[in-house]
């Protein structure tokens, strides 16, 4: 479908950029993404890709909105306190863009759940639904972009194994679970760092839609917040990984 003069209007700043263009801006129309967890690496991510004019958006959340959550979760008003966070952050992305087709499935991200969407966005909270994920991303060949946040640190990748034997799975970069894994209401974190975290997924997801530059595969971007840095690390398939490399 060509692009009408308000699509112009609107992405004009998108279409100026090469690597994006009216091209970029269709197929970013033309994507579906599903998103595990509505909090706060769901919530700026699900926005920046709704304001890119992401076509579909498909969320899984079973959880509410609860005050503590408001220091963070930028997307929720105090309106929204104990309301299903999938059906509210529907609402604040239609709210941005009207043509984004939302579904709000208030709902875990489960063995057998099926997402309808080409790129897979793990914004969750857990490592059973982070491992989860991974599989159903290497065993149906989608792209997997993966946040989190913890205290004053945060960390992006995009994995690829399903599509590139050379590419490592997320369980390659984390093979169980960690014993010390912690939770952000038990240690913390910046709200700040979650919106940055956010931010910087949308990007790859981005990124991977418009074949724009080069996307996090087999790297890990890592921010300390309170440095003020960021490092690249290097991630390798695990010849032992039990998902990839059975
Ligand atoms: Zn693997």
């Amino acid at each position: 479908m060509p692009l009408l003069p308000t699509d112009i209007e609107r992405h004009k700043r998108h279409i100026l950029l090469k690597e994006i263009g009216g091209p970029g801006v269709q197929k970013l129309r033309a994507a579906t993404v599903t998103l595990v967890g509505a909090g706060a690496l769901g919530g700026p991510c699900a926005l920046f890709l709704a304001a890119a004019g992401v076509g579909a958006i498909e969320i899984w959340d079973d959880d509410r909105v609860d005050l503590s959550n408001l220091q963070r979760q930028v997307q929720f008003s105090e309106t929204d306190i104990d309301k299903p966070k999938a059906d509210c952050l529907k609402s604040r992305i239609i709210a941005l863009n009207r043509d984004c087709q939302v579904t709000a499935r208030q709902a875990r991200f489960e063995d057998g759940s099926t997402p309808s969407g080409d790129i897979l966005i793990d914004a969750s909270d857990n490592f059973e639904t982070r491992f989860r994920l991974n599989r159903v991303a290497h065993s149906s060949g989608r792209f997997l972009v993966s946040g989190a946040a913890s205290r004053w640190d945060g960390q992006v990748s995009v994995f690829a194994s399903g599509r590139n034997p050379h590419a490592p799975c997320y369980q390659c970069f984390v093979p169980e679970m960690p014993p010390e894994a912690e939770a952000c209401d038990e240690v913390g974190v910046v709200g700040a760092l979650t919106g940055q975290v956010g931010a910087a997924m949308a990007m790859e997801a981005i990124k991977l839609i418009t074949g724009a530059g080069e996307p996090l595969i087999g790297r890990l971007l890592i921010f300390d917040g309170l440095q003020g840095t960021t490092r690249t690390l290097k991630l390798r398939p695990d010849t032992d990984c039990l998902v990839c490399q059975k």
